[in-house]
C-alpha cells in the first residue's frame, strides 16, 4: 500500500526520502502527517500546531465532561430548573448550564467543567446586567473550585437563590410566625 505524500506548503507530490522520512525536493524540508488535517507539513509547523491542538482537545473533553455531568446535575435541581450544555463561546470552553424557573431577576448559573488544571467552576450570569460572576472561596481572590459535580450544584443553585432572593431567607420566612 502506498500513500501519496502531497507537501502541504508547495503542492508537490513527494516521492523522495531522507533517512526513511518523507522529503519534499521543492521546499527542502521533511514532512510529518498532520494527523488532525491529514496534510504533510514540515516538523517546525506540526510543533507549531500541537498547543492549539492541545487547547482543542481540552475543549472537547469539556463537552464530555458536561455531557458526562448533565444526568447527576439533573437529579439534583430543584422543581422547575432545567440545565441545558452549551457549546464554547468567545474561546472558551463547553458549560453546562442551570436554568432557574423564570422569575423577576433574569440569571442562570453555569458549570465551567474541569480545565486548564481547575476542576468544576461555578458562574453566574445575569442577562439583565450582563454581569458575570465567579463564585469565589469566600474571603479569597481565589475562584472556588469544586471536585464532585453535586458540591458545583449546590453552590449553583445556592448562589442563584440568594441572588433573586428566593434561598434561605425566603424558606425562613415561610416557618411559624412568632
Ligand atoms: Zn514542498
Amino acid at each position: 500500500m502506498t500513500t501519496t505524500i502531497v507537501c502541504a506548503h508547495c503542492g508537490t507530490e513527494s516521492t523522495t526520502r531522507r533517512q526513511g522520512i518523507p522529503w519534499c525536493a521543492n521546499c527542502g524540508i521533511w514532512l510529518v502527517r498532520d494527523e488532525v488535517t491529514a496534510e504533510w507539513i514540515s516538523f517546525a509547523e506540526h510543533a507549531h500546531r500541537q498547543p492549539r491542538y492541545r487547547e482543542l482537545e481540552a475543549i472537547a473533553q469539556t463537552g464530555d465532561a458536561a455531557t458526562a455531568a448533565q444526568p447527576t446535575v439533573d437529579a439534583l435541581l430543584p422543581a422547575g430548573w432545567h440545565s441545558s450544555i452549551a457549546e464554547p463561546s468567545h474561546g472558551g470552553c463547553f458549560t453546562l448550564d442551570l436554568h432557574p424557573p423564570a422569575g423577576p431577576v433574569d440569571l442562570y448559573a453555569y458549570l465551567v467543567p474541569p480545565v486548564g488544571g481547575y476542576d468544576w467552576r461555578v458562574r453566574v450570569y445575569n442577562h439583565s446586567t450582563g454581569v458575570c460572576r465567579t463564585l469565589f472561596t469566600p474571603a479569597t481572590a481565589t475562584a472556588a473550585t469544586y471536585r464532585d459535580v453535586p458540591e458545583a450544584v449546590t453552590a449553583a443553585i445556592a448562589a442563584v437563590q440568594a441572588a433573586t432572593g428566593a434561598g434561605p431567607a425566603a424558606t425562613a420566612r415561610e416557618g411559624p410566625t412568632p
